[in-house]
């Protein structure tokens, strides 16, 4: 598949790709950003595309809700974000999300780079290949462990809690849990986080051939927990969490100047592994 779309202005390439949550909506570490509207066969992604250099690495970030939050998750058009920044000629994405704790050892302002999904969404474009040409891509493992290595060993270089594992479970939203669910996906399920944006842009990372991985802060137990939290504990978690994620890509990020290797994992080649 070609990933053609019209770029303004023409000819801005980029490397890594950081896809921003809930928070997230300006990287503040940029060079000389430029931003950029891409135009793709799907519409157009959540915002204006900020294009720039990070440590000489060059950079493309995009929010994912929109700036102000603007754009609900199950609303958000996921096959315009990943295709664009496929058309910038992004190689790596690094994506930040809050998520929701469903274990008492995943605490508020810990990291988890999860290496599975469970996928409770209803509603959404889950593919490029909705005919003719059809492929069924390998979700057994949905993430880059190459990249979720560099992101581990980064976080706990500075010094932040980690959890190298998890499942997260991806709710459609844009409503939360009840009780029941909440009890489903921690005791039935064994999930360990809870958010609603990762599918299907997992998926589609994966059709695109991209490196992709996920930074997931935990901002508050979800309501298993029954322990009530005020909008200003979680405001709290969140400011310090974000603060934190910057000096995570700002880690990050040079490490992710070369081309990914074969030989530490196969999302380059997962189109040649798929039943098309
Ligand atoms: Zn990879």
């Amino acid at each position: 598949m070609a990933f053609e779309a019209i770029v303004r202005p023409e000819g801005v390439r980029a490397h890594v790709g950081i896809i921003g949550g809930s928070g997230l909506y300006d990287p503040g570490i940029v060079e000389n950003p430029v931003e950029v509207r891409v135009y793709t066969p799907y519409g157009e992604p959540s915002d204006f595309i900020t294009v720039g250099e990070v440590r000489g690495v060059r950079v493309a970030f995009l929010p994912r809700h929109g700036r102000g939050h603007r754009i609900p998750p199950h609303m958000i058009n996921y096959r315009a974000n990943i295709w664009a920044l496929k058309a910038l000629g992004v190689k790596w994405v690094v994506s930040v999300s809050a998520v929701g704790s469903l274990r008492e050892d995943y605490r508020p302002g810990d990291f988890v780079v999860p290496d599975q999904f469970i996928d409770m969404t209803k509603s959404r474009k889950y593919t490029f290949f909705d005919g003719p040409i059809t492929a069924h891509v390998s979700m057994a493992d949905p993430f880059c462990d190459d990249l979720r290595q560099k992101l581990v060993e980064t976080v706990r270089g500075l010094g932040y809690p980690v959890h190298e594992r998890g499942t997260y479970v991806c709710i459609e939203g844009p409503r939360f849990s009840t009780r029941a669910e909440s009890r489903v996906w921690k005791d039935v399920f064994k999930a360990d986080i809870i958010g609603m944006t990762l599918v299907p842009e997992v998926n589609l990372a994966c059709e695109a051939q991209l490196c992709y991985a996920t930074l997931a802060m935990v901002t508050d137990y979800d309501v298993w927990a029954e322990k009530p939290v005020t909008a200003e504990e979680v405001e709290k978690v969140m400011k310090s969490n974000i603060e934190r994620a910057r000096r995570i890509l700002y880690e990050l990020i040079p490490k992710l100047s070369g081309e990914p290797s074969e030989a530490r994992c196969s999302c380059c080649r997962a189109l040649s592994y798929a039943l098309v």
